[in-house]
């Protein structure tokens, strides 16, 4: 399933009127036009609403009212006027639309009910002591949907896989830390929590999240890029619609070519992003420390006199912005999101080092980047993995979605 952007109203102020059985179909695009608002500013006053979709008034207000009779929004009737004339209501989602989230990982696999509007209402995690097997992350799910969603009814379950994922089947094809090769992840899950399933890949969860939600917030391109445990995942999107090619296996940028004389790379290649990029190598350069002293460590090494130490980070830095001027001409984005240890880099180290990589992209392209770090937190893959099921729900508000 691909990602739809989001519906425009089809019945804007000014156009002319609609007859006979369009107009099923041009409430039904006003709804999705006016919940889409709710989703992204959740709070919104009717005001805001009327004048993001380019509806009247009295639509908007009509369709408020039929969003909730549904009980998928609310109005704050008390909301302060702040000024002259009446007050115009907040329109609020409220929590009946409910999507429980997934994601596995070699530790742990983590669970999420996620609403309207981002808003992550639970959370729990069920540990593996070794990575999980498929077997191993079913029995989990079940686990996370009883402890999360005993009762009540579910839109769907969106899963950020750690991994290459079929879009269109829910198939992933290879998840190398998991060890998974071939897994029908979706169609497994959805027998098992007997529930609309839909599997993406992290980072493209990760770039949907921070585009819609997070530090990409407003930027018409933005490219996501983590560094984790297990490598440097990228994705990137417009306007919270992915854009990674024709299955979805584009935004693979850390296994870009950085150094031609460089390590081999799990993928087959050489001199990868990931593979001078890493989080290991960093934190054997800083001693040894636990992944979890990272940041702070790096803010002491970067505070004393050069050291052996400060030299990899550079390194680091250095061939981050080799990529990064690739992204940059390649994919024009306003935002490059940092994640993990790479955002940890740039808050202890600054920018510098790729700056002067940037500045050697090609003019235009370079002249809106800029690179921001991650803003979601713990939250990001859990409402980057809601939106695979919210999508549909924005699209036709008043679906039942089975
Ligand atoms: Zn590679």
């Amino acid at each position: 399933m691909t990602p739809r952007p989001p519906t425009p109203p089809a019945h804007p102020a000014g156009a002319p009127d609609p007859s006979g059985s369009d107009r099923d179909d041009l409430r039904r695009r006003n709804l999705a036009a006016v919940l889409h608002a709710v989703h992204l500013r959740d709070g919104s006053t009717r005001a805001d609403l009327t004048r993001e979709t380019g509806l009247h008034r009295s639509t908007v207000r009509a369709l408020v009212a039929e969003l909730v009779r549904a009980g998928i929004v609310t109005e704050d009737l008390a909301a302060p006027s702040g000024g002259v004339g009446r007050p115009s209501p907040r329109v609020h989602a409220t929590d009946a639309t409910r999507v429980l989230t997934l994601h596995p990982e070699l530790d742990a696999t983590h669970g999420a009910l996620v609403g309207l509007g981002g808003r992550v209402l639970a959370r729990a995690r069920v540990p593996h002591d070794a990575p999980p097997t498929p077997d191993d992350a079913l029995a989990a799910a079940r686990e996370l949907r009883d402890r999360l969603a005993p009762t009540g009814p579910l839109r769907g379950v969106g899963v950020a896989a750690p991994g290459l994922v079929d879009r269109r089947t829910g198939n992933v094809v290879v998840a190398p830390h998991l060890g998974w090769r071939d897994v029908p992840l979706g169609p497994l899950l959805a027998a098992a929590l007997d529930a609309p399933v839909t599997v993406d890949n992290d980072a493209n969860c990760g770039v949907v999240a921070e585009a819609l939600f997070g530090a990409g917030r407003g930027a018409r391109a933005v490219v996501y890029l983590n560094g984790g445990a297990s490598g440097i995942g990228g994705s990137a999107a417009d306007g919270g619609v992915l854009t990674v090619g024709a299955h979805g296996f584009g935004g693979e940028i850390g296994h870009t070519l950085v150094r031609s004389d460089g390590h081999p790379c799990h993928c087959g290649a050489d001199g990868c992003l990931e593979t001078e990029v890493s989080r290991a190598r960093l934190l054997a350069a800083l001693g040894d420390v636990p992944a979890s002293e990272l940041e702070p460590t790096l803010a002491r090494v970067v505070a004393a006199r050069p050291s052996t130490a400060l030299a990899e980070i550079d390194r680091q830095l250095g061939y981050l912005g080799v990529a990064l001027r690739t992204v940059v001409n390649v994919l024009n984005p306003e935002r490059i999101v940092l994640g993990g240890f790479l955002a940890a880099l740039v808050r202890t180290r600054g920018t510098a080092a790729l700056d002067a990589h940037l500045a050697r992209a090609l003019p235009g392209a370079r002249d809106d980047a800029r690179v921001v770090t991650a803003a979601l937190g713990a939250d990001l893959l859990a409402v980057g993995a809601a939106q695979l099921v919210l999508r549909d729900v924005l699209a036709d508000p008043l679906s039942t979605g089975r």
